[in-house]
């Protein structure tokens, strides 16, 4: 196997498919790993002190390995056992609430008293996008209060609570205690959701991923592992999780009002955002 330049290797599998892999070398790694996921290009991590041709040796050695791996990770990836990608409805902590559409030349989405959701905008995207918000602000009701009963039972202090849509993480806590979270936590069960709070909580007092951190975590939340085979198993399918099926659920209906100021107006429609 060749290290090419900018530091990717062609790696065969032995049923012939090349496959590409990234290697990088890690002033922090201390060891020499290989990383998979779902839908992005296998990497090497070299080891601070490694030589390049450890990666060589390593695609080498390994390459069955990395095709069973690889194999599975991909079949994870493509998982689509919580059925949110089949959904027209809004999947919201352990609920799928169905979406009534609406044109309208403002963007809002809102709950109704009867378990509904009321989406409206001038078009598609718009109606995305303003699902989206509706989320982030269910997320920060939820999470808010999950977070403030947890911190109170655990103890610990922490300074604020932001809402977000990270790639990779499902929260973080900065040293001066700020905790942030992703919405799509509300698309994963209850336990899993406060796995995650207590975990990000649990920062505040120790930063690091240390032994000392993961004993804090074993007597704060003594089902953790569940939760973090949960997401291991259904995180990839959380994150591509989207409005769009749910804002194309019913046919835009034009209100009356609406009607009257339809046409050039429309073509300049500001972003309104509908917090
Ligand atoms: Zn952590």
């Amino acid at each position: 196997v060749a290290i090419e330049e900018h530091g990717t290797a062609a790696l065969v599998l032995p049923d012939g498919e090349e496959v590409l892999v990234r290697v990088r070398q890690s002033d922090h790694a201390r060891t020499t790993r290989i990383r998979l996921g779902p839908r992005k290009r296998p990497e090497i991590i070299l080891a601070a002190e490694a030589h390049p041709t450890d990666a060589s040796r390593l695609l080498e050695h390994r390459s069955s390995w990395i095709a069973n791996k690889l194999a599975a990770v991909r079949a994870l990836g493509e998982s689509d056992e919580l059925g949110l990608e089949a959904t027209d409805r809004l999947p919201l902590d352990g609920q799928l609430l169905p979406v009534d559409v609406r044109w309208a030349k403002r963007p809002t989405a809102r709950r109704t008293p009867d378990g509904r959701v009321c989406a409206c905008g001038p078009d598609e995207e718009a109606i995305v996008a303003a699902l989206e918000r509706w989320y982030r602000r269910e997320a920060r009701i939820l999470l808010g209060h999950m977070l403030e009963h947890e911190a109170q039972r655990l103890r610990i202090g922490y300074r604020r609570l932001t809402v977000r849509d990270p790639k990779r993480r499902w929260g973080s806590c900065s040293s001066a205690g700020d905790i942030s979270l992703s919405w799509r936590l509300v698309l994963t069960p209850a336990s899993v959701r406060r796995y995650v709070v207590v975990h990000e909580l649990l920062h505040v007092r120790v930063p690091s991923h240390s032994r000392a951190f993961w004993r804090s975590v074993e007597i704060a939340y003594p089902g953790w592992r569940e939760s973090v085979s949960w997401l291991s198993r259904h995180g990839s399918e959380v994150r591509r999780f989207r409005c769009d099926a749910a804002a194309r659920a019913g046919e835009p209906r034009r209100l009356a009002d609406d009607s009257a100021s339809e046409g050039a107006e429309r073509l300049d429609l500001p972003t309104w955002d509908d917090r």
